[in-house]
């Protein structure tokens, strides 16, 4: 099937923030077959056309999540990150079912599709049901199987084991792929990380781990080898390959330098990062490294939602106020660190721009809004998107070219049982 979207403007999701006014997106067998200006556009011939009033842009990618934790919202507020974990999430997740999993995956997942996220990277337990739920809204994830030594879970090399099992048979429209997710190097033995990623390598998947988020988890192990995280994996053959590192705040020139030899990606993560008071990324100088960013909400337990229009502009204010210059991070690459940026730190280059080739996940954007004026020039429009974008403004989703978003409501599941779901089961966990 063919279709025709023309928009008010299409916004490429380039690093130079490149919008096209009066645009057309032709889209075909799920992929973009021709975007650009409606005055060079080839005939239309049989395709249906839709007129969209507002501004089409790529779907968004989030490069860290562990969505379902959306049972666990705005619980523990205010506590301290350890008595918050102690007390709060481990009790509720040792009660944690794979059904409790697929629910709130589903929920999430709708959530994200509402505010404009269309990919996923999911680091959380039951890889397997947070496939099911995004193959039931039609959203795409990249689903890092967990490894953590926890008390109920089986020992890491069959955790290592079922994860690579569950990478074969995928099917091949890239709406689900699975990579490995040690969890980070302070909790993962290090002889099991350089196996894991040896495996990542082996099979093309995503070594997906959390370093450098607290000024402090490093401490034991820089006691004990002489090295800092970064500077450890490096030694222990970890980095390589399609590494994502989840948030990377504390990191010094030479860590940085690292990540830039072995090309580790970034997932930036500043509303989880601000709310836990982790600090503030060096995201300036990674990019200026050439160092692969995207952003990520993280857990939904730590930012606490899943909008990440929210964190484009708090990736923005952060750098800037962290390099005190209104130039360290411009509003065209902030929204770059959530649509093509991203999709290449997570080695997705089939998503994250409108561009001849890629997947048709596409965004329609409601320009009709007091925040969305002035527009003087056609580039106001992404700066409105950066500075005054919220999900609300969402109007229509399109991922693969099949739409899951229309008039601003999730089409594919039922919203409204998903939250008594969600509710009745969050109480249950509660305990
Ligand atoms: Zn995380």
């Amino acid at each position: 099937m063919r279709q025709r979207l023309t928009a008010r403007a299409v916004v490429v999701g380039d690093r130079s923030g490149t919008v096209v006014p009066d645009a057309v997106v032709d889209v075909e067998d799920g992929r973009i077959g021709w975007a650009g200006p409606a005055a060079d556009a080839p005939p239309a011939g049989d395709a249906e056309v839709v007129a969209l009033p507002g501004l089409l842009v790529p779907g968004l990618v989030n490069a860290h999540s562990h969505a379902p934790m959306v049972l666990f919202r705005g619980q523990g507020e205010g506590l301290p990150l350890d008595r918050w974990l102690r007390e709060v999430m481990w009790p509720r997740e040792a009660r944690l079912t794979p059904d409790d999993v697929e629910v709130a995956m589903t929920a999430a997942s709708a959530e994200l599709l509402r505010g404009g996220v269309t990919t996923s990277v999911e680091m959380y337990f039951s890889p397997e049901r947070i496939a099911a739920a995004v193959g039931a809204t039609g959203a795409r994830a990249v689903i890092a199987a967990p490894m953590v030594p926890l008390p109920g879970m089986p020992p890491l090399e069959e955790q290592l084991a079922a994860a690579v099992d569950l990478a074969r048979g995928v099917p091949d429209d890239g709406s689900v792929e699975y990579g490995l997710g040690p969890h980070a190097a302070y909790t993962v033995p290090l002889p099991l990380l350089r196996r894991a990623a040896e495996l990542a390598r082996e099979h093309g998947m995503l070594l997906h781990l959390h370093v450098a988020e607290t000024a402090t988890e490093g401490a034991g192990l820089l006691a004990e080898h002489g090295l800092s995280v970064p500077a450890l994996l490096a030694a222990h053959d970890v980095l390589g390959g399609r590494v994502l590192a989840a948030h990377c705040v504390h990191m010094d020139d030479g860590d940085l330098e690292l990540w830039a030899e072995y090309d580790v990606a970034v997932a930036h993560c500043p509303a989880s990062n601000a709310k836990l008071a982790s600090g503030v990324a060096r995201v300036r100088d990674m990019l200026d490294r050439g160092i692969r960013v995207g952003l990520g909400t993280d857990g939904p337990a730590s930012n606490d939602g899943l909008d990440l229009l929210a964190d484009v502009r708090l990736a923005a204010q952060l750098a800037r106020l962290r390099e005190a210059s209104a130039t360290a991070l411009t509003a065209a690459e902030a929204f770059w660190l959530a649509t093509g940026a991203a999709a290449d730190a997570i080695g997705r280059p089939d998503l994250g721009q409108v561009a001849t080739g890629r997947r048709a996940d596409l965004v329609h954007v409601d320009t009709r809004d007091l925040g969305f004026e002035p527009v003087g020039d056609p580039a106001d429009l992404l700066t409105h998107l950066v500075w005054s974008g919220v999900p609300r403004l969402v109007r229509d989703v399109w991922v693969g070219g099949r739409q899951v978003v229309a008039e601003g409501a999730v089409t594919t599941v039922d919203a409204g049982a998903l939250r008594a779901e969600v509710a009745e089961r969050a109480a249950r966990l509660a305990g």
